[in-house]
């Protein structure tokens, strides 16, 4: 008998949600589930968004060796902005390492383009080409057909409509139920995954109608949560006995208070100069020590890499030092809104830990770390009511002996040699 591996993501939901959730009745196909079988908190990636951690997933490898460090990067030896998608990957993904198995992957972020496997692949986001986010192409008539949707419209999230969002949002997860049960049963396949996006969204748009029992939009949240569970107990009611069935997310969420501008404080600090000419970090000039990408990605302005690069070799450890000291300091309110500063050695290992920042700044709950490049002030309030943390979940009906779970493990718990 064939084993066969089924893995449902659901981006952005934190261990503690999933846990009160079933626990309140909200979900009880989840706490049928969870009440036999293995289910713990699991540590996000580094720094906790989608594009990093679910490369991890995939790949069961760091971002030092999938290279996979944000959803931006720099061009190599330039100021300007990248966006690295699926072909930046540089680890295997697990339908990648065995073309014997039949592999069925819906929307899993961060893999557009599509690339040819052994089954069937709808990318999900960012993915700006619906042709370009499926392999092989004999099926994107169906996606059509289905009317399918990589994402919500994240515009209504500015329209202040919350009934708006969440007809979005179910919209798009009865899409997704759809998509998925047509390819269950169309394909003879070994493994399939499938990941619930508008979850995340949820998460920054509508985190406080959830948490405010107050807020005209909680009885839709709940609904929302209910559609979420009805979800898991459809695929639960497909599984064979031998079926491996795995439910994780890949990064958690949280109240936001304020954004923080690390630019904005390293000018203040007179470790950043930016110039009025030229846009975004091309503005940066000399004499800058170092700079951010999102979300608190720190990189030195190394001499000999970086045009105006001001920071020789011999310098690096004293930047550091300085740097670590000062995101130390920074309070808002007289509150530390940064917990941690790690170096890039600490947390990465790999070939490509030269593309790492060389800092990694990790915050106090609901201070959002942001890069950027000319805002005026430090501290700001948000629109959104969610961002992330690091608190992700991982359950697994079967036994296995994992007392803290990282989302490199993942791949080395699917069954049947992947
Ligand atoms: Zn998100």
């Amino acid at each position: 008998m064939k084993e066969r591996n089924i893995i449902l993501g659901i981006d952005g939901i934190p261990f503690e949600l999933m846990k009160s959730l079933s626990e309140k009745g909200i979900m009880p196909n989840f706490k049928d589930l969870k009440r036999s079988f293995y289910f713990r908190e699991m540590k996000s990636s580094i720094p906790h968004i989608s594009s990093v951690s679910w490369s991890s997933i995939i790949t069961g490898k760091n971002p030092g060796e999938h290279g996979i460090f944000g959803f931006t990067d720099l061009i190599r030896g330039t100021y300007t902005l990248n966006y690295p998608n699926f072909n930046a990957l540089k680890s295997k993904t697990f339908w990648h390492q065995n073309h014997e198995k039949t592999h069925v992957i819906i929307n899993v972020p961060a893999t557009y383009p599509a690339k040819s496997l052994n089954g069937v692949h709808i990318a999900g986001f960012v993915a700006l080409d619906l042709e370009k986010a499926i392999f092989p192409k004999k099926y994107s008539y169906i996606l059509k057909k289905l009317n399918y949707m990589i994402d919500i419209d994240s515009s209504l999230a500015h329209q202040q409509s919350q009934d708006k969002l969440f007809d979005q949002l179910i919209k798009v997860l009865e899409i997704r139920k759809k998509t998925y049960q047509y390819f269950w049963d169309k394909l003879d396949w070994h493994n399939f995954m499938v990941v619930i996006t508008s979850t995340d969204r949820f998460g920054h748009f509508l985190w406080n109608t959830y948490h405010n029992s107050e807020n005209i939009g909680h009885s839709r949240a709940l609904q929302f949560f209910q559609k979420i569970d009805d979800f898991i107990g459809d695929l639960r009611d497909r599984l064979k006995e031998d079926d491996n069935f795995i439910i994780l997310s890949d990064h958690g969420m949280e109240e936001i208070k304020q954004n923080m501008n690390l630019n904005t404080y390293l000018e203040q600090e007179n470790l950043l100069k930016l110039s009025n000419r030229h846009k975004n970090y091309n503005r940066i000039l000399e004499g800058t020590k170092a700079f951010v990408l999102d979300p608190g990605r720190v990189y030195l302005n190394k001499k000999g890499l970086y045009p105006n690069g001001s920071v020789s070799k011999e310098d690096e450890i004293g930047v550091i030092e300085e740097l670590k000291k000062i995101f130390h300091e920074l309070k808002y309110k007289n509150q530390k809104v940064i917990k941690r500063v790690h170096e890039k050695y600490e947390i990465y290992n790999g070939a490509l830990i030269d593309k790492a920042p060389d800092l990694v700044v990790l915050e106090n709950p609901g201070f959002n770390p942001k890069g950027g490049i000319g805002k005026k002030i430090i501290f700001e309030d948000d629109d959104f009511s969610g961002m992330h943390n690091d608190s992700a979940f991982l359950f697994i009906n079967k036994d296995i002996d994992l007392k803290t779970p990282k989302v490199e493990d993942v791949v080395g718990l699917l069954g049947g040699n992947t």
